[in-house]
Formats: C-alpha cells, structure tokens, sequence
C-alpha cells in the first residue's frame, strides 16, 4: 500500500513508537501522584515540555498537553472569548480554518460579531483586508500557520507585525500541519495549537502552547493536571513519544525539504498538459491538491484505492457550515474543481518509487475517466 494521506495523519516512527511503550512501561505513573514514582514521572513531563517549548523556540512560553489540536484550539477560543468578553465584540477569522476552528466560533456567534478575513488567490489571508478590518473592537484573531488542503503558507509574522497598533487583541494560531513542514516565528502569537499525529507521534496527544498561562481558563473541570486549564491524567507516554516526534521531524524537515521538493515538483510537471487537470498553488511540497474538473473528488479516490494508493478528497464538506470545502471555495475555485478534487499529502519518507507509481495512477486514472471530464 501507498500511503499518501500524512496531512490526515502519519505513520509513528519506530524510535517514537520505542518511546511510547518504554515510558509506558517505566512511568506509569500518575504525574500528579506525590509518591516518589509520581515525582518521577512528574520530571519526565517537565522535561518533554521544555523540550517542545525550545523546538519551538518559545522558551518564555507555557506548554499545556492536550488530547490534540481539536482540544487545544477550543480551549484557546473558549477560555480567551469568555474573559475578553468585556473588552469587545469582533472576533477575525481567516477563511481557510480547520473545522475544530470555524466550527467553535460558529457554535459562539449568537454572543460575537464574526468576521472573515478574505483570501488571496494563491490561497494566504489578505493582509490589506485584514487591517481593513481590525478596529477597537477587535479583541481575537484566528489565522492558521499552514493550511491543511492546498498546503499555503500563511503570513503568522506579518500579522504578528500588524496586531502590534491592537495590543487588546489575542492571536491564535493553529500550527497543527506546520511542524516538520516549515519554520514559522510564532514570536508574539499569544497562543498556539499542535498535534503530535501530524509529524510522526502517537494518537491522542497535543499541546496548546501560550505566552502567558494565566490568560486561559478550564473548558472543563476536574482533578486540576496542566496547571489546572486541562484536567484529567496526562498522557505521559504519549507527550514524551511526542517531545521525541518533534525533535525529529524538525530536523528531518529540513533535511529532506529538497527532495520531497522535487518529488512535487515532478507530479506537477508529469500533469502540467493534461487538460481538465487543475493543481492549486501550495507553499510546502508535502501538500498537493489536484482537480480533476468534472469529475467526483470521491471517484478519484476510490480509482486510485484501486491501485492500492490512498490520498483523500477534499470536495466533501470541510465542515457543517459549508457546501464545498472552505479553502477552494475562498479561492475562487469553480464548482467543477472543488468537487473534482483530491489532496494528496507526502510524507519525509515517501520514496521516489511511490511517487513514480502516483503518477503512474494519475495518468491512468485520468484516462479511465475519458469524457467525464471537462
Ligand atoms: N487543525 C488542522 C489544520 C488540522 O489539519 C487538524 C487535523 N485534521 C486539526 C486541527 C485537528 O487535529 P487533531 O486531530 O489533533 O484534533
């Protein structure tokens, strides 16, 4: 099998997995228990959050662990809009958000005046619509760091720069596709969701990272772990399984930049003169979303399943508020395109040999479709 959906989630690696289950086995223990295991086990989650925190070089920064970024953003949009409340009512929101993003704003708009942030064509938040929008009531930002369909690059230190003349205001910033993908300054940004599936770690682990803990509240409630913002015991496995992630795919996604470049690079040429064939721009190469018009975005993903290939569709709805996917629809795609599209996501260990086969099946694909096409 081809595995070519890693934006969906990726494989752990073997060093990560070894992790896992050695702290499973070694440190089973309750971190908040006081009893000399406990204790240990309390260090070794310090330790992994300092780890992340300098990956990241955010080392002034707080690291809360989650369950993922579904959790971590809606505890930063939750907690932050319930205590900004009193100091206005605009909440900006760029067009290209994840579901666990638009979806909580959504479920909060009865109380805030949502506006979205409008989209270039190549698939990056309008700066100038940005300042067109930002006013004295303007009390959160919410703009992801790299998109997940089309793999753009979103301008986090350009916004950072312009939210410097609305100091009422809190960024937040969903870098959950950006680790081990690109390198952003997250400088400045008061909050900051990841999730460790995304880059090689195990399931059920994330972290909302903060400049300043005491500006977030409990979603929920319980025993008090994670300084009292998210209950529940920590999932210690997991969170050192992940400080290991993260330090390996910072380095490898610099390592292996250049070569998942050209893979994508070839995909696009391999495809350039096919007519009803439509590839988005994208900024990092690990993301490559490709239409083909007229066509369902499910047909093709079925037609390559068939030869053993997963990639996923991106024509199905994004979330409950769209028809089509968001990010294609902000721009400016026809309906042809978003419905004929796939995403198809490398990882830093997808081999030349895949790639060669992906093509292969595209082309195959695209001729099996014939006069479907437009
Ligand atoms: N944000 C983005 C941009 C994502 O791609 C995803 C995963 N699809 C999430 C948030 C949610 O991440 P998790 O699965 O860790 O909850």
């Amino acid at each position: 099998m081809i595995y070519m959906d890693n934006a969906a989630t990726t494989r752990p690696l073997p060093s990560v997995l070894e992790t896992f289950q050695q702290v499973s086995e070694t440190y089973y223990y309750n971190t908040a228990s006081i009893h000399q295991a406990g204790r240990k086990a309390d260090e070794l989650l310090t330790l992994s959050r300092r780890q992340i925190l300098d990956i990241a070089d955010l080392n002034s920064y707080d690291c809360i662990f989650t369950s993922g970024a579904t959790e971590s953003n809606n505890i930063a949009i939750q907690s932050v809009l319930g205590r900004k409340k009193q100091f206005g009512s605009t909440i900006l929101v760029s067009e290209l958000e994840h579901p666990s993003v638009i979806n909580v704003i959504d479920a909060l708009k009865d109380d805030f005046e949502v506006k979205f942030i409008r989209t270039t064509w190549n698939g990056s938040v309008d700066l100038s619509h940005l300042t067109e929008l930002l006013d004295d009531d303007v009390i959160f930002v919410t703009v992801m760091a790299l998109n997940n369909i089309v793999g753009s690059r979103q301008p986090v230190e350009d916004i950072v720069e312009i939210l410097k003349d609305y100091p009422k205001v809190h960024f937040h910033v969903d870098a959950t596709q950006a680790v081990g993908k690109t390198t952003v300054d997250y400088h400045s940004v008061d909050s900051l969701s990841i999730s460790a599936h995304k880059f090689y770690g195990v399931k059920g682990a994330g972290a909302l990272i903060v400049k300043d803990r005491k500006y977030i509240a409990p979603v929920y409630f319980g025993g008090g772990h994670e300084y009292n913002i998210r209950s529940g015991t920590v999932n210690l496995p997991a969170v050192a399984a992940m400080a290991r992630a993260m330090r390996i795919s910072a380095g490898e996604g610099r390592d292996k930049a250049d070569l998942i470049a050209g893979y994508n690079k070839r995909i696009r040429e391999e495809l350039a003169g096919l007519s009803s064939i439509v590839i988005q721009p994208g900024d990092v190469p690990h993301i490559l979303n490709i239409s083909y018009a007229g066509a369902k975005g499910e047909v093709v993903v079925n037609a390559l399943a068939a030869h053993d290939i997963m990639v996923s569709t991106t024509s199905a709805c994004a979330s409950k508020l769209a028809e089509l996917n968001e990010t294609l629809t902000a721009m400016n795609n026809s309906r042809a395109v978003i419905e004929g599209s796939i995403r198809i996501s490398l990882s830093n260990y997808t081999s030349e040999d895949e790639v060669y086969e992906l093509i292969k099946a595209l082309r195959e694909v695209y001729e099996e479709l014939g006069d479907v096409l437009i």
